[in-house]
């Protein structure tokens, strides 16, 4: 009789899952482990914010159902993941542990840590992107810098097939399941966002359905709508893989121009994850020194971090990002922007708050557009700079987006919203809503000098 344990991270699901059917079809026995990883839990800032863990909750809970339901159980440990794997293959005589790839410095030296302390194979597969870094590179074997010419391989490379779930889980005798951690043990004293949506393979595959069957229509034309709120939302859902990109990938009917403009964009994820696979110092050096001298000024970054700079679209959405763990990516740009041209604050500041809100926060996608944005990244305009007064004129034209997040400008109505400086003296008087933190006409002084431009 055969034994596989299936490791799984940040692939909580049971659907497209290589690793599980991996096990399931190879071995007798399967034993799927979910291990708390005391790093990753010891780290409220970054890896494990509350939002993630709340998902993450959502996401253990499913999925303890989902292999109850075909017949086994979701294992769960706590502690130092090498260690408590080597014990469970002792324990079960396991044969093969089967995992999902991931490409983070942490995931990368985890999976070694793994390896030395076990007797036997780890084998990794596919999951967690559409196209996993390796199987798409440049003629002289590299990762893609451009993101075009990646695009164009990554649309013609042909995808996995989509994997169904298995059809029953069969675990050895004798082992101890142990207990799914409430969501109390699992938050540790944090707070999520009090707006965060629900995490869960179940809440994913409702959200992609109702993506899927109708809301994508009109991506390709209102996705820069900050109000409309008209993007899938699916970014916390991939994150910890409770939907496949490559399912979403496969159902989306790219004939219709807003399924293929959300395809297109799941390509962004795995461009950005085969620039950090490369090298995964790149989550915080720059990929291209732009000989940047950052300042560093607590006021005006815990402005930036609360949405009190004084510039209604910028404020907007830093508390849409404390309210909802989300911020629509329209925002991300602009707010990023702010950050490193107007107050010439060093992007890793912003990426640290970031992570420590998102419930989608990723090493690889945040890291990697916020080096997009500052100009020190794989982006072919590295001065490239989103006025955030204009941007929030285009992309807020009804002013509806400010208003929802910024309750002191619920009365300045339509689009004037985005300039209070420049309302009646009597009218901005009764508002209780603070100038810009920085002189608009001459905040980009420092950064025009820092990068040499005229
Ligand atoms: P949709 O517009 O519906 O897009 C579908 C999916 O495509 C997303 O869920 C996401 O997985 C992927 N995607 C879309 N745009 C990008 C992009 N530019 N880069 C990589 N993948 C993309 N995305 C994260 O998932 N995690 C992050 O930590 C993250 N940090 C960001 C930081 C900055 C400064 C910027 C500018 C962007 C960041 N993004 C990040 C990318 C993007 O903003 C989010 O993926 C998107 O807003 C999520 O909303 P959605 O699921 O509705 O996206």
């Amino acid at each position: 009789m055969s034994t596989a344990i299936v490791w799984l991270t940040r692939d909580l699901r049971v659907h497209d899952h290589p690793a599980l059917r991996a096990g399931t079809d190879e071995a007798d026995h399967v034993v799927p482990v979910f291990v708390m990883d005391e790093a990753i839990l010891a780290d409220t800032d970054a890896y494990a914010n509350a939002n993630k863990r709340a998902h993450l909750h959502a996401a253990l809970t499913d999925l303890t159902s989902a292999m109850r339901d075909l017949g086994g159980a979701l294992v769960k440990r706590e502690g130092k993941v090498p260690q408590v794997l080597a014990q469970l293959v002792e324990e079960v005589g396991a044969d093969v542990v089967h995992t999902t790839a991931d490409v983070s410095g942490y995931a990368s030296r985890r999976l070694e840590a793994v390896r030395d302390a076990l007797d036997v194979e780890v084998v990794t597969h596919p999951g967690h992107l559409v196209h996993h870094p390796g199987t798409i590179t440049t003629t002289s074997g590299g990762a893609y810098r451009v993101y075009t010419p990646y695009r164009r391989a990554w649309a013609a490379k042909e995808r996995r097939d989509v994997l169904g779930p298995p059809d029953a889980i069969s675990l050895p005798s004798g082992v101890e399941v142990g207990r799914t951690p409430s969501r109390d043990d699992l938050l540790r004293g944090t707070s999520p966002s009090p707006d965060l949506r629900p995490g869960g393979e179940q809440a994913a595959r409702a959200d992609a359905a109702r993506w899927l069957d109708g809301a994508v229509d009109g991506y390709d034309d209102q996705r820069d709508d900050l109000a409309d709120d008209a993007t899938s939302r699916l970014s916390a859902h991939l994150h910890l893989g409770t939907i496949s990109a490559n399912e979403l990938a496969d159902r989306a009917d790219q004939r219709n121009p807003g399924a293929d403009a959300f395809v297109r964009q799941l390509a962004w994820r795995d461009f950005h994850h085969q620039v950090l696979a490369e090298d995964t110092d790149r989550a915080h050096t720059d990929v291209r020194d732009q000989g940047d001298d950052w300042d560093h000024d607590e006021d005006l970054l815990e402005a930036w971090r609360t949405g009190h700079t004084g510039v209604p679209v910028v404020d907007a959405a830093m508390r849409q990002l404390l309210d909802e763990g989300f911020m629509h990516n329209r925002a991300r740009m602009v707010v990023a922007s702010f950050l490193t041209r107007e107050l010439y604050q060093d992007w890793r500041e912003g990426a640290a708050h970031f992570m420590a809100w998102l419930a989608d926060g990723d090493v690889a996608n945040n890291q990697l557009n916020w080096q997009w944005v500052a100009g020190t990244g794989t982006v072919s305009r590295p001065n490239r700079r989103f006025n955030p007064v204009t941007q929030g004129e285009r992309h807020d034209p009804s002013g509806d987006y400010v208003r929802r997040y910024v309750p002191e400008l619920r009365d300045v109505e339509g689009k004037a919203v985005h300039r209070p400086w420049d309302l009646d003296d009597d009218v901005r008087a009764d508002l209780d809503y603070p100038d810009p933190v920085v002189d608009l006409d001459t905040a980009l002084d420092r950064f025009r000098a820092a990068r040499g431009i005229d």
